[in-house]
């Protein structure tokens, strides 16, 4: 069982047996801050909820041993199998963060017990060896797979870090070819002859010393002889930006998205003007994220994108990032804390959710929650005082737009900021909550206390801290383990495999909060929008064309397609509160196996609109019938033609579809999208086959987004 759940178990335990009185009590209260004062209260929480740093630290040794496998794969030319070794050993070896990148340590001053920690980790020649000889080979396997940058990365890396001086000749020759490869001839040169000079601290005999030189001096020839063409520059994917321009006042969204507030609908998005087929509306950064346990192994700890040459922290093994940017990053945000907890946070049984409420905590920091509690106390007085004003008053100003008061997270400026404003006044629906449900949410609050307490976020030793300053972070927390279950959703990485269209899926990588999207949007069975991640940026396109003022919504992970009605409600009523009321969910349309089957029988045709005004035109499934007026416009319609178009269209998309399972997205992508807007115009919903066309769509962004492609085994 987990570390939590053993802990709580017990304490429920005692609970039981001393006080039958405890949940009557703990239901009165209506604070968060009450809540967590009343735990703190019961001696079992004060007494076991005791943390231990919890992480899997350096070994030279560990290191040793996992290189030598990767050479071992390496000679078998088994080169992902070398590759991951490598990784893992250059995250196991100790090095010195000192070099060419100095962390600070002061933060940790007065601290003898983490003063003594990090004295453990004091780096000798030996350990300094280890690290550089890991980066050096995973160098080696990298040339091999044709990632030169990622190769030259590692090679400066491993000359900075203590390379073996008379191994250097062989890293500079490396350098040279990678160089060379990436098409930067002059420097590529530059190499070649430093790593002549090297040769001569080299323990090769001087006959070996003259054939190797020869074998430089040869490649600098055909280097001379033939130089690059082009200088070919590292390719990353880009992030796309929103359609249209920036939405002034919600800087993640396009200015197609225009957010509206009222009675029946809360608050919710509309189209601003017309929305096409691929339109970007949204893309943002989340406030915080936090990798799955399952997929940290694989991915960058800050980032989230899938890292091939991973880098270390300089205390963990665990924490590994695509750069050295991401590294400091993570580090003087949150890293620095967790560190030595990540162990205990990752099996600890408090799960994604956990670890992400401390991480919002974490990351916004303890001065920075001070100050916010004292702005929303000012606020809250000041409110109190104009309750007495007028009413008539205060309705003529609720009328008005948007508000900065009544509208959480925007700025006196009227511009949504995205910051913790933002975070802390997402729907958490405390008030629904089971009084068990709640107790359990308060122990595990008080649980990430104790790690965040212990692992300095305070700035000062875990004991120093005083009530009131404990109070007020595992509030913060509490509400933010409430929050989260019905706001936080996965980041996700689509997996690609190459002519097998039903095993490619989603991988789910990290939890995250992105305010913009889950705060502004309604939900819909059908949604306006998909998303997808760069990293951890989530890009949000529009899969269907929206008119100007309807309503734009996205999809809570349950769509008509795959789930029957029931099903759905059942699962948005107990996640996320509401009774869905949707297209689909009021028609109760079929599943999408169902729809192709009943047109792959074509006893009943699909229903068509008018061309004139878009209007269903009714009886015009039905094959005998030729001709229809159409009810709302009188205008009279030639089924057979609006019949032979949408099969055009129908073999334009299938067409594509057979492209797009190569991974061809390029020449399909546009497309799909125009026939999905075609068909839009001539026939009604439900249609199967716009759903097909839908789903390819779908799969082009997925592969042009986080995409991890797969070989069919
Ligand atoms: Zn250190
Ligand atoms: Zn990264
Ligand atoms: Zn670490
Ligand atoms: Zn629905
Ligand atoms: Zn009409």
């Amino acid at each position: 069982m987990a570390y939590f759940q053993a802990l709580f178990d017990r304490i429920c335990g005692d609970l039981q047996r001393s006080t039958q009185e405890m949940s009557s009590d703990f239901l009165q209260l209506s604070t968060n801050q009450q809540r967590v004062s009343y735990a703190l209260s019961i001696p079992s929480v004060h007494d076991y909820i005791r943390v231990k740093p919890m992480f899997k630290g350096k070994s030279g040794m560990e290191a040793t041993k996992l290189r030598e496998f990767g050479n071992k794969m390496f000679g078998q030319k088994d080169y992902e199998s070398a590759l991951q070794m490598y990784n893992e050993s250059v995250l196991r070896a100790p090095f010195d963060p000192q070099v060419n990148h100095s962390h600070d340590h002061g933060d940790m001053n007065g601290n003898s017990q983490e003063r003594a920690q990090c004295d453990k980790h004091e780096v000798t020649a030996d350990d300094r060896n280890e690290f550089s000889l890991a980066l050096a080979n995973r160098s080696a396997v990298l040339f091999s797979l044709g990632k030169y940058d990622l190769s030259l990365n590692d090679i400066d890396l491993a000359l900075r870090h203590g390379y073996p001086e008379e191994l250097k000749y062989k890293l500079h020759e490396r350098k040279g070819r990678c160089l060379w490869n990436l098409g930067r001839d002059q420097e590529a040169l530059q190499s070649f002859v430093t790593a002549k000079e090297h040769v001569t601290k080299s323990q090769l005999n001087s006959k070996k010393r003259k054939s190797w030189k020869a074998t430089v001096d040869k490649q600098i020839a055909e280097l001379q002889r033939s130089p690059s063409s082009e200088t070919s520059t590292v390719s990353i994917t880009n992030i796309p930006s929103v359609s249209y321009g920036t939405n002034n006042t919600f800087p993640s969204l396009s200015t197609a998205v225009e957010i509206r507030q009222n009675e029946q609908r809360g608050r919710h998005a509309v189209a601003a003007q017309d929305i096409h087929v691929g339109d970007v509306l949204i893309v943002e950064r989340p406030y915080g994220s936090v990798v799955l346990p399952e997929q940290s192994d694989t991915h960058c700890d800050y980032c989230c994108r899938r890292v091939s040459a991973s880098l270390p922290c300089h205390q963990c093994s665990t924490a590994r990032y695509c750069s050295r940017e991401c590294g400091d990053l993570a580090w003087a945000q949150y890293h620095r804390v967790e560190c030595r907890y990540l162990g205990l946070i990752h099996s600890g049984g408090v799960g994604g959710m956990g670890h992400l409420a401390l991480r919002l905590v974490n990351k916004t920091g303890f001065r920075s929650l001070q100050d916010f509690d004292k702005v929303l106390e000012e606020k809250t007085a000041r409110k109190e005082k104009e309750a007495g004003k007028d009413a008539q008053e205060r309705k003529s100003e609720s009328n008005a737009d948007l508000q900065y008061e009544d509208f959480p997270g925007l700025n006196a400026e009227g511009v949504y900021t995205n910051d913790y404003n933002s975070v802390y006044h997402l729907e958490n629906h405390s008030a629904e909550r089971k009084p068990s449900d709640l107790f359990r949410r308060t122990v595990m609050a008080v649980f990430l206390l104790r790690i965040l307490q212990n692992g300095g976020f305070f700035q000062v030793p875990g004991e120093d801290v005083s009530e009131e300053d404990q109070l007020l972070i595992a509030s913060h927390l509490l509400r933010h383990l409430q929050m989260i279950p019905c706001n936080a959703h996965e980041v996700s990485e689509f997996e690609f495999y190459r002519g097998d269209p039903d095993r490619c899926r989603y991988l789910e990588v990290a939890s995250a909060l992105h305010c913009t999207m889950l705060g502004m949007f309604n939900h819909s069975c059908d949604p306006v929008i998909n998303r997808n991640f760069y990293g951890d940026v989530l890009v949000a396109r529009a899969i269907k064309p929206v008119g100007k003022g309807e309503e734009i919504t996205l999809n809570y992970s349950v769509l008509y397609t795959t789930q029957s009605r029931m099903e759905r409600q059942y699962k948005l009523a107990g996640q996320y509160f509401f009774k869905c009321s949707c297209q689909p969910c009021a028609e109760n349309w079929p599943l999408f196996y169902d729809m192709v089957q009943d047109l792959q029988r074509r006893n009943k045709l699909p229903k068509l609109k008018c061309r004139q005004c878009f209007s269903v035109l009714p009886g015009s499934e039905d094959k005998d019938v030729n001709k229809v007026k159409c009810a709302a416009c009188g205008e009279d319609q030639e089924l057979q033609a609006l019949r032979t178009e949408l099969d055009t269209i129908v073999d334009d998309v299938f067409t594509k579809v057979g492209v797009v399972v190569t991974g061809e997205v390029e020449s399909s992508l546009p497309v799909l999208e125009r026939c999905l807007e075609r068909m839009e115009k001539i026939v009604a919903r439900p249609y199967g086959y716009y759903d097909s066309c839908q789903e390819a769509i779908k799969q082009c962004y997925g592969i042009v987004g986080n995409c991890n492609e797969r070989t069919t085994p």
